[in-house]
C-alpha cells in the first residue's frame, strides 16, 4: 500500500508528501488521531516510501526495497507496541540496541511506536534522550489516539501529524477497492467508526440479514402497521437478530434518512440504494420534518431500551408513533 492509495487524511498526506518531495524528513513524527483513522497503515506506507529507491515520491511497489517491505522482510524497520498495558523501559532499551547495531548497510532505519501515550515515565525519558540525540538516518513514527496525553517534552521534539475520523465516503471507497459487498458497506460506514470496525461489522453474523429485515420493517412501518408488528415478532424477536436491537434501530434511522436524501436529490448518498424505486415512490409521502420526527422516535426507542424497557415493547411503541406520524 502506498500513501496515495490510503483513504482520506489529506492534511497528513500533505505533510508526509512534503517531507518526501523536499527531502526534509524530520527525525520524529507524532501521528495523532482517533481509532480507525488509519494511523498505522499510514505509518507503514510512509516508512515504505522512505525505504523505496524507485522514481517518484511515494512507494513504487516494484523496487527491491518495496518488495522486501511487502514481504515483511525489511530489517531496518522496527515496531514497538505496548507489552500488556504499557510500553516499558526495557522495550525502549532493546529498540536502542537494535538501532545502534551497525550492519553493513548505512541505510535509513525507521521505528514505529504504537500507543506511545502508554509509555511508562522511565520509558518516555529513555525515548526522549534518544529523540534529543537523533542518529541522523533514523526516523521515529510515534502513534497515539491522544496527542495531548503524550509528554510535552516528546511532543515538542516531533513533527505533529493530525488524523481525522474517516469520512463515510472515504471508507466506502476503500471497502469498494477491497471488494467488500457494496450494500453492506454502504450501511456499515455510517454505523462504525474506522475501517477495521466497518469490516468487523460487515463480517458479523447476520448483518446482511439484519439489513434486509430493516428494509421490510421500514417499509411496513409506514404503510402496513399490522404487518410491521408481525414481522418484528417473527423476524427479529424470534431470531438471533433480536439480540442486537440497537443495531436494528441504527439501521432504521438510516432508512428514514434515505427518504430525506431522496427528497433533496442526493441519490448517490442513499444507504439502501437497492431500494431506490420504493424510496422514490414513498419519499414524498411525508415532509422532511416528518422524516426527522421518525428518526427522533427511533432514537428515543433506543434510549428506552438502554433504560431497560423491553426491546420488543419499545419497538412496538415506536411503530405506533411512526404510524401516527
Ligand atoms: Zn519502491
Amino acid at each position: 500500500m502506498s500513501i496515495a492509495q490510503l483513504a482520506g487524511q489529506p492534511k497528513a498526506k500533505r505533510i508526509l508528501f512534503y517531507a518526501l518531495t523536499s527531502g526534509k524528513v524530520s527525525h520524529a513524527y507524532l501521528f495523532s488521531g482517533p481509532p480507525g483513522s488509519g494511523r498505522m497503515n499510514m505509518a507503514m506506507a510512509f516508512a515504505k516510501a522512505l525505504f523505496c529507491t524507485g522514481e517518484g515520491d511515494d512507494a513504487c511497489g516494484e523496487c527491491l526495497e518495496c518488495r522486501k517491505f511487502e514481504h515483511g522482510n525489511q530489517p531496518d524497520l522496527h515496531l514497538v507496541e505496548p507489552d500488556g498495558n504499557s510500553i516499558k523501559i526495557d522495550q525502549i532499551r532493546e529498540l536502542q540496541r537494535e538501532l545502534a547495531y551497525r550492519n553493513i548497510s548505512t541505510s535509513r532505519k525507521i521505528y514505529i511506536v504504537q500507543r506511545v501515550e502508554t509509555m511508562t515515565l522511565q520509558a518516555a525519558n529513555s525515548l526522549l534522550k534518544f529523540l534529543e540525540e537523533p542518529q541522523s538516518p533514523v526516523v521515529a513514527i510515534l502513534l497515539t489516539e491522544n496527542g495531548q496525553a503524550v509528554l510535552p517534552t516528546i511532543r515538542s521534539r516531533t513533527q505533529w501529524v493530525p488524523f481525522m475520523p474517516l469520512a463515510p465516503d472515504d471508507m466506502l471507497q476503500t471497502l469498494a477497492n477491497e471488494g467488500v459487498p457494496q450494500l453492506s458497506a454502504r450501511a456499515a460506514v455510517h454505523l462504525a467508526s474506522g475501517l477495521d470496525a466497518c469490516r468487523a461489522l460487515i463480517q458479523q453474523n447476520g448483518f446482511a440479514e439484519m439489513r434486509n429485515v430493516v428494509i421490510q420493517l421500514g417499509k411496513d412501518s409506514l404503510t402496513r402497521f399490522t404487518a410491521a408488528m408481525m414481522s418484528a415478532q417473527q423476524h427479529i424477536f424470534k431470531t438471533e437478530l433480536g439480540e442486537q436491537p440497537q443495531l436494528l434501530l441504527s439501521l432504521l434511522v438510516l432508512w428514514y434518512k434515505d427518504m430525506i436524501h431522496f427528497q433533496a436529490g442526493r441519490h448517490e448518498a442513499l444507504v439502501f440504494i437497492d431500494q431506490l424505486d420504493w424510496i422514490g415512490k414513498h419519499a414524498f409521502s411525508r415532509s422532511a420534518e416528518g422524516w426527522v420526527t421518525c428518526m427522533e422516535y427511533t432514537l428515543e426507542a433506543g434510549k428506552r431500551m438502554r433504560a431497560h424497557v423491553s426491546p420488543q415493547l419499545a419497538l412496538e411503541q415506536l411503530l405506533i408513533r411512526v404510524q401516527e406520524g
